[in-house]
Order: structure tokens, then sequence, then C-alpha cells
């Protein structure tokens, strides 16, 4: 059976992209008959305080995109937020830090910025391993002035998946990622391991997200090789950008459910989403369940999609 889910961070009220991607998460499932999980990825509780949440679950369930498990729905994977999980996090870091991989890093920001990391085309940068090698004393030395973030180690090995929608990727991680956190410095897990750990806990067998989490998926894949877990299928979606090209973000005037409640519809903006996922030409308004029929991922296009300047009349 079919699991896919929402993985929504509560940051702030839900906006275009993230309707974008539960919309194509919730059809992709269930036109499979599958079913959805609902995780709220609420890892650093303060930039998610708890009302963002509550007002997700309300916007996800007044645009009728329903899930099977998850808050309110209960599920025997839970608790379905993440700022709840963390025991779970920390056994799959002690997993690892059984076999030597997990070491601290005490790197500030800026000394990882003048590090002379490359930096790739995309603005990543290649962890250049300062803290890789420090003995035991001088990591005891540096613990005095400053709690460490941890690390992953990584090897000289490529992870390339075959993704549900954009084709083939992959990424050697030594050379194109380097070292990850798993553990920030103020002690909140890193959503690469919490994304594992949870998307194999709660049976998820289909992950479908924006495209900017393409490049995440070979250091996800190789935490679930290292923790002996099944990786689900990835499909990456295009991402939604504003008129002008740049990613989309809450100043945008139609970007915020805040500014669209009120003026439009849950079936007017899922019709919409539809028609620019290229799949509803009509774009006529239509709740979730009708637009499963026309729904399929080859209509969907592979390159970001720029919203046109008015949406709606
Ligand atoms: N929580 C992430 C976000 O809202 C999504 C993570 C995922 O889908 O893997 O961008």
């Amino acid at each position: 059976m079919t699991v896919g889910r929402f993985a929504p961070s509560p940051s702030g009220r839900i906006h275009l992209g993230n309707i974008f991607c539960c919309l194509l998460a919730w059809l992709s499932a269930r036109k499979k008959g599958g079913k959805i999980v609902l995780r709220i990825e609420d890892l650093d509780t303060a930039r998610c305080p708890r009302r963002y949440a509550e007002q997700m679950i309300a916007d996800l369930r007044w645009l009728g995109l329903d899930w099977d498990e998850g808050p309110e729905a209960g599920g025997k994977a839970g608790p379905y937020f993440q700022s709840r999980r963390t025991a779970l996090y920390q056994a799959a870091l002690e997993k690892l830090e059984a076999r030597n991989l997990v070491y601290p890093c005490f790197c500030t920001r800026a000394e990882l910025h003048a590090a002379s990391a490359p930096h790739r085309e995309d603005g990543r940068t290649v962890y250049a391993g300062a803290c890789r090698e420090l003995t035991a004393a001088e990591q005891a030395e540096r613990a005095k002035r400053r709690p460490p973030a941890l690390r992953l180690r990584v090897d000289d090995k490529d992870y390339c998946f075959t993704d549900g929608h954009m084709g083939g990727y992959g990424e050697n991680l030594e050379r194109d990622c380097g070292d990850f956190l798993l553990r920030r410095s103020d002690g909140v897990f890193a959503y690469q391991l919490a994304v594992v750990v949870d998307d194999a806990a709660m049976g998820v067998t289909e992950v479908v997200r924006g495209a900017d989490l393409l490049s995440s998926t070979p250091r996800q894949l190789y935490l679930y090789r290292l923790l002996g877990l099944t990786p689900p299928e990835f499909i990456h979606l295009p991402l939604l950008l504003a008129p002008d090209g740049r990613r989309l973000s809450k100043r945008d005037a139609d970007a915020g459910l805040d500014r669209l409640q009120g003026r439009v519809t849950a079936e007017e903006l899922l019709g919409k989403l539809a028609w620019l996922a290229g799949f509803h030409p009509s774009g006529k308004p239509s709740p979730a369940a009708g637009l499963l029929e026309e729904f399929s991922w080859e209509k969907v296009p592979r390159e970001d999609i720029c919203l046109p300047e008015k949406l709606f009349e």
C-alpha cells in the first residue's frame, strides 16, 4: 500500500508553494489508493511555535486535503510532531556514534564561511573538515568555550537514485557535500536525520516534495543505508516561483493563505494550482478529489513554474 505524507514546517502561514506540494502529494498517493500521513516538522521550536502548527492543520482542513494518520487523526507511529520525537533521533544518533561516524564540530558560522571549502554553483558549501581529526584533548579544550554541533562522516561514494519525476540524480558525498550536521550546537536535531528516522518509522513509501530538496536526497540515502532502513520512492516537483522568478516568499501578495482566504474558495485555489501543474487545463474550481482523474505526473512540468501576475481576477 502506498503511504504518502505531508511534512510541512510551520514557520509561518502556509503559502502557495506548500499547498502545491501537499496537493500533489495527496493526488499521487490517493490515485494509487494509498494513504497520507501528516507530520509537523517543528524541530526548531523557536521558529515553529505551536500556534503556527495549529493554523497549518486548520488550513489543510479548509483546503480539504485530508490525512489518515497524524495530528487529530491519531495512528500507531505518533507523536506526529517532530518536536516530540527527539528520543527517536537520539537513538539513531547513538547508532551512528557506535560506528564512530559522528564527531563534534566547533566551527562558528564565520569559520565555516572563511574555510577554503569549495563553493558549489548552487551556493552550497562543502565542509572542509576542520574538526574531523581533532584529538580528544583538543575536543575537550574547545568544548569549554562552545557547545559543539555534531557531524556525520561521509564516504567517497556516489549516492544515486532515480527520482519518480526528475529522473536520475546523484552526488558523491565527499566531493559534493562533505561531512554534514546531525545536530546543531543548540541541541536541535538536523532535518536530514529527523526526516529519515520519521519517514521510515511512519512507513512512508512515497515522498513528494519540492525540487529544492533533490540535493538532500543523497545524504538521506546514506543515512537510510547506515541505519539499515529501506528508503521510500522520491518524487520531486518543480518549485512555484514569484512572477519575477524569485523564490516565493511570504511577502508575495498572492502567496500567503492569509491574503487569499476570504477572497477565493479552497476549490478555486486547488483548481488554479492544478492548472499551473499542467493537468487541469480548464483551471476551473474543483475539490481535491475532483482532480484525481486528470492528475498524472507526466503532465507536470520539470522546470520551475512562475506564478502569473494575477492568479485570481
Ligand atoms: N519540512 C520540509 C519543508 O516544509 C519538507 C521536508 C520534506 O518534505 O522532506 O520544506
